[in-house]
């Protein structure tokens, strides 16, 4: 049975690209006889607000979308210590202590999530408190060997997670990195099909060259296109999108809005971006 999900965090309120993410997560499920999970990713330490978990079920429900919980991230950080130390037992942590500027003075080049970390800190075996630890991506491939995943969409790829250099896996104030949590969720889930948006795409190979060390199940991903604002950019809440409780509390219809965004039917200004987008 194929199960997908729907992740948010609880750091803002959802607007019309998390519905889109959360109706395509959602469709795919019920296309294939599977389930669709609701996960809440609520480790982001500080900029968490836990009562907006309880909006975004209201919002869901509101677009006409029905769920299976699963248990938030705070519940699973005993999970996520435990994957740290297997892969610092493999040798494959190390701590480091380099500021966002110190990174972006010394990266000789940039990757999908902005100015790649050269890897500054390689090697280094002390443990300063307040450290980030990351993943010494080479000599994890040196490890794993070459590592094949599969996008429903872009079809077949080869992982390349050195695209990124070597990304953080703890982080200093939250209990796991977004790479270390989600992929552990998605394992503990049994969650076949990873559908999120191909902003997410180059994430992939680090996630699969996690699979790999840590003897997870490897899904197949899905990541679809994103909903674009009037001048080519993601939807974003900060850029003006009205969030979904706004528009449900001012009496909106849900299940319309699903409805047309289903049928291609995007309010002005709105569209989907096109062409497969390989970020690569
Ligand atoms: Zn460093």
């Amino acid at each position: 049975m194929v199960r997908t999900r729907f992740a948010p965090s609880p750091n803002g309120p959802l607007h019309l690209g998390h519905a889109w993410s959360a109706i395509v997560a959602h469709d795919l499920a019920q296309a294939r006889g599977g389930r669709f999970l609701l996960r809440i990713e609520d480790i982001d330490g500080v900029r968490s607000r836990p009562a907006l978990a309880a909006e975004f079920r209201a919002d869901l429900a509101w677009l006409g979308l029905e769920w299976d919980e699963t248990p938030p991230q705070s519940t699973r950080l005993a999970t996520y210590t435990e994957a740290a130390e297997s892969l610092l037992a493999m040798g494959l942590l190390y701590p480091c202590t380099c500021t966002r500027a110190e990174i972006a003075a010394a990266a000789i080049r940039a990757g999908p999530d902005g100015p790649v970390y050269p890897g500054t800190c390689r090697g280094r075996t002390d443990a300063p408190a307040g450290a980030a630890w990351r993943l010494d991506v080479g000599a994890a491939l040196a490890r794993t060997g070459p590592l094949m995943w599969e996008d429903e969409i872009a079809g077949p790829r080869r992982a390349r997670p050195e695209l990124g250099g070597d990304v953080v896996l703890l982080r200093k104030n939250a209990p796991a990195s977004y790479h270390l949590a989600v992929t552990l969720d998605d394992a503990a889930d049994r969650v076949a099909l990873v559908t999120r948006g191909r902003d997410l795409f180059a994430a992939s190979h680090v996630h699969r060259l996690l699979q790999a060390l840590l003897g997870l199940p490897v899904p197949t991903w899905h990541h679809h296109a994103l909903l674009l604002d009037a001048n080519g950019e993601k939807l974003a809440k900060r850029r003006g999108s009205s969030s979904l409780a706004d528009r449900r509390l001012a009496g909106e219809d849900g299940r319309a809005i699903a409805a047309d965004l289903r049928s291609g039917r995007f309010p002005a200004g709105v569209s989907l971006a096109q062409g497969v987008g390989d970020p690569e």
